[in-house]
């Protein structure tokens, strides 16, 4: 596995009950409490429509709600992935979500509506202009971005139902305008997750043998990276640092772009797979460097002090 997507834990759809559980440690009863208002405020506000998958509309505001829990945003934000649909799409008016849920709770979902219902599209100046307005909108409350882009990365991931110029245009919009935005978010996950999804629907062909290529690649399978990790991390363990290692795979999309750049061939791309070393300070982090050269013996030329 590259890394485990965000919001896709179990592959049946998911219920509030999984919400529930995945606050369950670091959330407070009360905060509980509010998703679950939300969710039923959400329910009935829904009820009877679908999605054009066919499954019940609330699978959807679910699914962005759980989103946001994995990434451990407040229970406000959460409780407005709930809802972030029910003013555009619904019966369900201002005045009863800011009685239910309060000032706060309904400026958040009006922002969410708001940047909704701007089409970004793909001629330049417009999109710049258009950009501009959504920067315009993160400065009342970050929160509403990292809703929307909850919002966008559940519709990505169910964009087959959608009609081939919808899907090319959602794809666009997303390469374009919310990729970047969580990678300035600093929600580097969310950024790779979103370009694979936009490369996958806006490049088809490139982006299947694209995945054939990186899957014949013993250097992304887990045993590999799994064997490098504990590598480093005995060595790190028998020098007494005190470190966390991490790594990554480089997305599809990252890979395409390098691919076309430059007429290079996937063998030639070094950083496909990335190891990270996280420790308390700076003598600590040349020390780990000093390591994993002792261990493998840097490429002449290649090296990048990233410290
Ligand atoms: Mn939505």
């Amino acid at each position: 596995m590259r890394f485990p997507s965000l919001g896709t834990k179990t592959k049946r759809s998911v219920t509030i009950e999984d919400v529930i559980e995945q606050m369950s440690e670091r959330y407070s009863v009360d905060d509980q409490d509010l998703v679950q208002r939300a969710h039923l405020f959400s329910v009935r506000a829904h009820h009877g429509q679908l999605r054009k998958s066919g499954e019940p509309y609330v699978v959807h505001p679910l699914a962005v709600a759980m989103i946001l829990a994995e990434q451990r945003l407040d229970a406000t934000s959460i409780a407005v992935g709930l809802l972030h649909d029910v003013l555009e799409d619904t019966q369900a008016d201002s005045q009863r979500v800011q009685e239910e849920f309060g000032e706060e709770v309904l400026s958040l979902v009006e922002g969410v509506t708001q940047i909704s219902k701007i089409s970004f599209t793909t001629r330049e100046q417009e999109q710049a202009e258009n950009f501009r307005k959504l920067l315009l909108a993160m400065v009342e409350d970050i929160r509403v971005l990292f809703v929307k882009l909850a919002d966008r990365f559940h519709n990505m991931r169910t964009l087959a139902h959608l009609s081939p110029d919808a899907q090319l245009h959602n794809a666009h919009e997303t390469m374009e305008i919310y990729a970047p935005l969580a990678q300035r978010l600093g929600m580097g996950r969310l950024q790779v997750q979103l370009e694979d999804l936009a490369l996958e629907y806006s490049e088809p062909d490139a982006y299947r043998e694209l995945v054939k290529q990186v899957e014949s690649q013993p250097r992304v399978r887990d045993a590999f990276i799994a064997r490098v990790r504990s590598r480093i991390e005995e060595e790190l363990s028998s020098q007494k640092i005190e470190a966390r290692v991490e790594h990554r795979v480089k997305g599809y999309a990252s890979l395409h772009k390098k691919l076309s750049a430059s007429v290079r061939e996937l063998d030639q791309i070094y950083d496909v797979v990335a190891f990270r070393i996280i420790t308390d300070n700076v003598k600590n982090c040349y020390a780990s460097l000093g390591l994993v050269h002792g261990l493998w013996r840097p490429v002449p030329g290649r090296f990048k002090d990233f410290i």
